[in-house]
This record gives C-alpha cells, sequence and structure tokens, in this order.
C-alpha cells in the first residue's frame, strides 16, 4: 500500500509539473524584476539618445562606405560603453554601389521636372542621358503580360499604388516591382524605367531601395528610379492626354569593387548557461538618402537600450547570453545576415531564440512567435508580463526581421515584437527618414518591452525549438 501511494504521488507530482510547466516559465521573483525594468525603462532611457547620437554622428551609411565603416567604430565604442562584452567586429565582403547625379523630366508635352531616386543596384544612363517615349502599366504582371512591341525602346512606367497598413502588410507584394522591374523591362526590349515610389507618402520624396542582385554574369537590368508618389501621379495625369510622352532621364550611379562591411556584436554572458545564446538585432546600415533614423537607428537605439537596463539594473546577469548583432549591409541584400549565418552555423543549434528590431519606432502592439508549437503556452508566459505596454499575443507564424531569414530557415526560434507601422512606409527609404521622426515615448516602450523580453527568455530555463522527438518530457 505504501508503495502504491508513493508511485499514485510520483505520478500526481509529475501531472503536477506538466500541468504547471507553462507557469514556471516565469516564476514571481522573475516577473518582479521584470515590472521593475519595465518601470525604469518607461520613466526616459537612453535609446532616443543613442539614435540621436548615431544619425547626428554618423549620419548616412550606405554599405560598404567609408560612412558604414563609421558606423562600426561609433557602435564598437558604445557597445563597450554600455558595459557589453566580447565586443568586436566580424567583416566581410560587399558589392558598393553609388549614387549619381539623378534628374528626371518631362519634355513634351508638358515640360517640367520630376522627382525621382535611382534604385539600389540600377546601371546607369551615362551623363549625357537617354530621352524616350513613356508607356504605363498598373503592376508588374501587367508589364509581364505586353506584348513586346508595345515596350521595345520605351521607358516602362509602373504606376502601382501600395496600401497603408498597421503590419507593413502592403510592403510585401509592392516592393517586386522595386525587385524586377529593371530586369523585365531589358528583356522586354524597353530603354529604361521608372516605378512609383514603394511608400505610402503622398510628400515629394522619393523611396530608394534595393532591385534584385543581378545574377553573376548576367544582365544588370535598364536604368531604373523610383518616382516620388506627387510625381507619379502627374505622370500618369499627363499620359492620360492620349498623346505621346517623352521623358529624359539621366542617372549615373556607379557599381564598385567590394568593399569591407561587417556585424558589430557584443555580448551580456549569462551566468549558468553561457552557451545558450538569445539573439538581438537591428542593422548598421541605412540609404543615402535621410539619416537612417527609422530604418534602422531606431532599432539600434531599442536593442542597445534595452542591454544597457539590463545591465545597469539586474543585481546579476542573466542565466543565458543575450548576444546583441548589430548587422551590416542589410539595405543591399541582408548580406550582414548571412555572413553571420555562416560564420556561427555550428552554434545555430544553441540560438535558443531570435529577434530583430527594425520596423521603425512606432508602439510595439503585438507579439508573435515562430517556435516548437508544443511550447507556445511557456512563451504565452513571457508575452503576459508585457500587457501592461499595451503588447497583445498574436500568432506562431512570425517571419521576425529582414536579418533574421537565415537563422529561422535554420530553425531557430524566432518573436516578432511588431510594432505600428501606420506611418512606417511614409518615411521608409526617403531623404525624410530624419531623427525628427521619432517619438521619444514611443522608443521608450520599444525599450521596456525589449528589456523585458530578453531578460525573461534568458533568465527562463525553457527551450522553444522545434524537434521532431521531445525525450525531456519522457521522465
Ligand atoms: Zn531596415
Amino acid at each position: 500500500m505504501k508503495v502504491l501511494l508513493a508511485v499514485l504521488a510520483v505520478g500526481l507530482a509529475s501531472l503536477h509539473a506538466k500541468a504547471e510547466s507553462p507557469v514556471s516559465t516565469v516564476t514571481p521573483a522573475m516577473t518582479a524584476t521584470a515590472h521593475q525594468l519595465l518601470d525604469l525603462a518607461r520613466q526616459g532611457n537612453q535609446g532616443y539618445e543613442l539614435v540621436r547620437s548615431l544619425t547626428t554622428e554618423v549620419g548616412p551609411r550606405l554599405a560598404g562606405t567609408e560612412a558604414e565603416a563609421r558606423a562600426r567604430y561609433w557602435a564598437v565604442e558604445k557597445l563597450q560603453a554600455l558595459g557589453l562584452q566580447n565586443v568586436h567586429v566580424e567583416p566581410f565582403q560587399v558589392p558598393v554601389w553609388l549614387r549619381g547625379v539623378e534628374l528626371a523630366e518631362i519634355v513634351s508635352p508638358f515640360p517640367q521636372s520630376l522627382t525621382i531616386a535611382a534604385l539600389g543596384g540600377s546601371s546607369s544612363t551615362g551623363e549625357q542621358g537617354l530621352e524616350a517615349e513613356v508607356v504605363v502599366f498598373n503592376s508588374l504582371s501587367a508589364l509581364q503580360q505586353a506584348p513586346r512591341m508595345q515596350v521595345e525602346g520605351k521607358i516602362v512606367f509602373i504606376d502601382e499604388v501600395m496600401a497603408r497598413s498597421r503590419d507593413g502588410s502592403g510592403y510585401g507584394s509592392a516592393v517586386q516591382k522595386r525587385r524586377e522591374t529593371a530586369y523585365v523591362s531589358q528583356k522586354m526590349g524597353a530603354v529604361a524605367a521608372l516605378i512609383r515610389s514603394v511608400g505610402t507618402s503622398s510628400h515629394r520624396f522619393a523611396h530608394a531601395g534595393q532591385m534584385r542582385q543581378a545574377n553573376t554574369g548576367g544582365d544588370l537590368g535598364v536604368p531604373t528610379a523610383a518616382l516620388a508618389a506627387p510625381d507619379a501621379d502627374q505622370l500618369t495625369r499627363a499620359l492620360g492626354y492620349g498623346k505621346p510622352v517623352t521623358v529624359k532621364l539621366v542617372i549615373t550611379p556607379q557599381l564598385l569593387p567590394r568593399a569591407v562591411s561587417g556585424n558589430v556584436i557584443g555580448e551580456i554572458v549569462g551566468r549558468e548557461a553561457p552557451q545558450e545564446i538569445v539573439l538581438v538585432g537591428a542593422h548598421l546600415d541605412s540609404w543615402d538618402l535621410g539619416t537612417g533614423a527609422v530604418d534602422d537607428g531606431a532599432g539600434i537605439g531599442v536593442v542597445l537600450g534595452a542591454a544597457k537596463l539590463i545591465i545597469d539594473q539586474l543585481p546579476q546577469g542573466p542565466r543565458r547570453t543575450i548576444r546583441v548583432v548589430l548587422f551590416g549591409a542589410e539595405e543591399v541584400g541582408t548580406v550582414g545576415a548571412k555572413a553571420y549565418a555562416l560564420e556561427h552555423s555550428a552554434e545555430l543549434p544553441d540560438h535558443i531564440i531570435a529577434t530583430e528590431s527594425d520596423f521603425g519606432a512606432g508602439d510595439i502592439w503585438r507579439f508573435d512567435s515562430r517556435i516548437n508549437e508544443q511550447k507556445v503556452l511557456q512563451l504565452a508566459a513571457i508575452a503576459k508580463v508585457l500587457e501592461p505596454l499595451g503588447i497583445a499575443s498574436g500568432n506562431n507564424t512570425a517571419r521576425g526581421g529582414p536579418d533574421l531569414k537565415y537563422l529561422r530557415e535554420a530553425g531557430v526560434p524566432i518573436v516578432s515584437l511588431l510594432q505600428d507601422g501606420q506611418d512606417y512606409f511614409d518615411f521608409h527609404h526617403t531623404a525624410d527618414d530624419t531623427f525628427d521622426k521619432i517619438a521619444p515615448h514611443a522608443l521608450d516602450q520599444n525599450v521596456a518591452a525589449y528589456a523585458v523580453f530578453l531578460y525573461l527568455v534568458a533568465e527562463t530555463t525553457a527551450d522553444f525549438r522545434e524537434t521532431t522527438q521531445d525525450l525531456t518530457n519522457i521522465n
């Protein structure tokens, strides 16, 4: 009888342990510490000042340029000053594309200039430029379906409007024309291409952005630029008169030999499980037109602000290592992300979870994940602590930031702290992406959320990986 009772007790205990496991992800002591971090972050923190410092002292920082190198020096100095450990740069090579002259004008029937920005990776028209009749399409697929004779010898113009949304979901489809138009137009015999900017602003700023990288040895695509939205409207109105519209285009970007870029890394080394890594990222490079404040100075400020809070305010560091990765060369095709995944491939199985801040400076409103379905409840216990910040639980199909692509594909669990992106694509990749667009209180909320999330996920013993056979639960 005694034995039976003992067995029964063990059985009950293990049942109880299983039922309790989601809650035990976060102990009452951890919750108390998290609330302290949250209150401190909301009182104001260094995130905002860090964005000010980066965007003022470095300014624009195009991948592979001297300016991006200065951003790395800035980052190394800041990471060390904030008290991170193992601070270092992991260099890699990146193709360098530099903007040149850019002029566009309607020559006839209504002569006037147009506001443009050459797309990253675009070929040059030469200094003399070129002049041709414009043919308009309302989407990339409409161009693809057009007969070649309609396009040959002309300047292709794609006037497709991007939808505004809180989660930025309009970007995915809109960005296809930025990636492909130069190549599709070339195949169809066009001489150049213009696209309506991939953005939501009605102001007279053209949105830059990378085309798909040309295939090695492949065609470079025709010279291609983005029109500011009001200029796209104007060109469409001019075409509406039913007469041929001729445009002159001069863009002289240069494609230079590969140069050095790099990821800047620093850690809060874990006190008990230093080999277990919680990765938090943002990207250091920016487009050249603005000062890269919302994209992605804000992310740099959020991530470093959160690291500083954890270092300064916790009596002891968390169990696991928090690794801060400031990626280089994101804008030109997530080159730094790929370099990181290659450099750390052996370590990826020890990456407990990864997250990135790269969606501007709006409030965080939702917590999405991409983890083992069986572990969703464990993560929910962490998400619950973020509720006072106005952050709701979302779904388990997060994609994470762009720099997490290779980690996600390698099976690293991902969390997205989704920001309100209603106005993100008003400024994204434009000359108007400057420090004044950042609201300090929103940045404070972001820092609070990241600090709390990073602390809890680095302090818990919970694991979130997809496993075919979870041997740890067998007992
Ligand atoms: Zn970005």
